[in-house]
């Protein structure tokens, strides 16, 4: 079932004026306890995001994030999948040439075990890392991080200025992502890049196909992941805070995910 939304409202993710697309319901993937059970999915026209309404609360966010450990699990420990993390994110750093020269300094936003500072590293070692988790379950985990900051990213000096940063499977699960850009564009020096993954939709969905393949999709996450984006969301608000989109690639795992380099400008 698809239906519209008759009278147009504010879309959370992109703030124009849409007829929402009601994608339909989904029951939370985690045992909660949240502040309802009943999410639906929104789909807008203008910008092309998927986002999960209503929102998660404050309270919500703290059921999720503070009071379970996220990074328990072999899928981060074994050698074999460290081995294929840092190929990829290598290959990241290397083909879309992140690191423009010696030197180089590096903010990982929603850091936790620094992937994206470990492959700069590895990469060249005169670059400078600095890590951001509001938890500080992997601070102590990761010696390729020059300083590991546990806090919001506010609470970084924002006189502080780098050359790249990077937020990997991190902005689905902002309620504001919009604000995180601006916050993440402010502290890049001109020309510096934000590299961005993160989920994008299921493999060929389109808004008419309805919810069904939402429900079999692995990255539905309800309700911590929050918005669903396109390259339609990034070219309207990136703009706004001074970026450009330099690299989009909605191919990964067949579809799923989205790779994104964005330039301060
Ligand atoms: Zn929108």
């Amino acid at each position: 079932m698809f239906f519209k939304r008759k009278t147009k409202t504010p879309c959370r993710a992109c703030g124009e004026n849409a007829s929402l697309d009601v994608v339909g319901k989904v029951a939370p993937t985690h045992p909660g306890p949240f502040h309802t059970s009943e999410f639906e999915l929104l789909h807008c026209p203008e910008c092309d995001s998927v986002y999960l309404n209503p929102a998660p609360t404050d309270d919500d966010l703290r059921v999720l994030y503070e009071e379970s450990v996220q990074f328990a699990d072999d899928h981060y420990t074994s050698d074999e999948q460290i081995g294929k993390i840092l190929e990829y994110y290598g290959s990241a750093v290397r083909d879309r040439q992140l690191l423009s020269h010696g030197e180089a300094r590096v903010l990982e936003v929603g850091a936790g075990f620094a992937w994206v500072s470990r492959a700069s590293k590895d990469a060249d070692a005169s670059c400078f890392t600095v890590a951001q988790d509001v938890s500080a379950e992997c601070a102590d985990k990761c010696a390729w991080v020059d300083q590991y900051h546990v806090g919001s990213l506010e609470s970084l000096p924002a006189s502080e200025k780098f050359d790249l940063a990077s937020m990997t499977h991190v902005i689905e699960h902002l309620v504001d992502p919009e604000s995180m850009l601006g916050a993440i564009s402010s502290r890049l020096k001109v020309g510096g890049k934000l590299f961005v993954t993160a989920p994008h939709r299921p493999t060929g969905w389109s808004p008419k196909m309805g919810i069904d393949a939402w429900k079999a999709y692995s990255y539905l996450h309800v309700p911590a992941h929050v918005t669903y984006f396109s390259d339609t969301w990034f070219k309207r608000v990136a703009p706004r805070h001074g970026m450009k989109i330099v690299h989009w690639d909605a191919q990964h795992e067949d579809g799923q995910a989205f790779e994104l380099v964005l330039q301060r400008i």
